[in-house]
C-alpha cells in the first residue's frame, strides 16, 4: 500500500504532500508522480482551459484531492479556495441535438452548449 509522500513542486520549489490515495489514483490510471504542487498544477490547467472551452482532457483529476487535509504546510490552502469535491456539472439542453448535455460550467443563455458527442464530432 502507499503512504503519504512529501515532493517538492518544480515550478515553485515548495513542498507538498502526496497522499497515498493520490497515489493510488495516479497509479491505477499510470500517470507519473505530479511534478507540481496542486496551486501550480491548478494554475496550469485553468491557464490551459481558458484557451479552449473547458473540454479539456482534464476531466478526473478534480476528484483525486478528496485524501484527508494533508495540505498544512505553507498555510496557502487556509480558506477553502481549493475544490476538494468532484466538479460541479451543469445539465443543459444541447443546441444541436436536444440532448442533455452535461457541462462543467454554468450555462448562459444565448450561448450554444452542446452534449460531449456533438462537441466531439464538431471537433472533427
Ligand atoms: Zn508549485
Ligand atoms: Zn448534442
Amino acid at each position: 500500500m502507499y503512504t503519504d509522500k512529501t515532493l517538492t513542486c518544480a515550478d515553485c520549489g515548495q513542498q507538498f504532500v502526496f497522499t497515498a490515495s493520490e497515489q493510488d489514483f495516479y497509479a491505477q490510471r499510470g500517470f507519473t508522480e505530479p511534478r507540481r504542487c496542486p496551486t501550480d498544477r491548478a494554475a496550469r490547467k485553468a491557464a490551459r482551459q481558458s484557451s479552449g472551452a473547458g473540454y479539456s482532457s482534464g476531466y478526473g483529476e478534480a476528484g483525486s484531492y478528496g485524501g484527508g487535509g494533508g495540505y498544512s504546510s505553507g498555510g496557502s490552502y487556509s480558506s477553502g479556495g481549493y475544490d476538494r469535491g468532484p466538479r460541479e456539472m451543469f445539465s443543459a439542453t444541447c443546441s444541436n441535438c436536444g440532448n442533455e448535455a452535461r457541462v462543467p460550467f454554468r450555462p448562459t443563455s444565448g450561448k450554444p452548449v452542446y452534449c460531449s458527442d456533438c462537441f466531439r464530432s464538431m471537433r472533427g
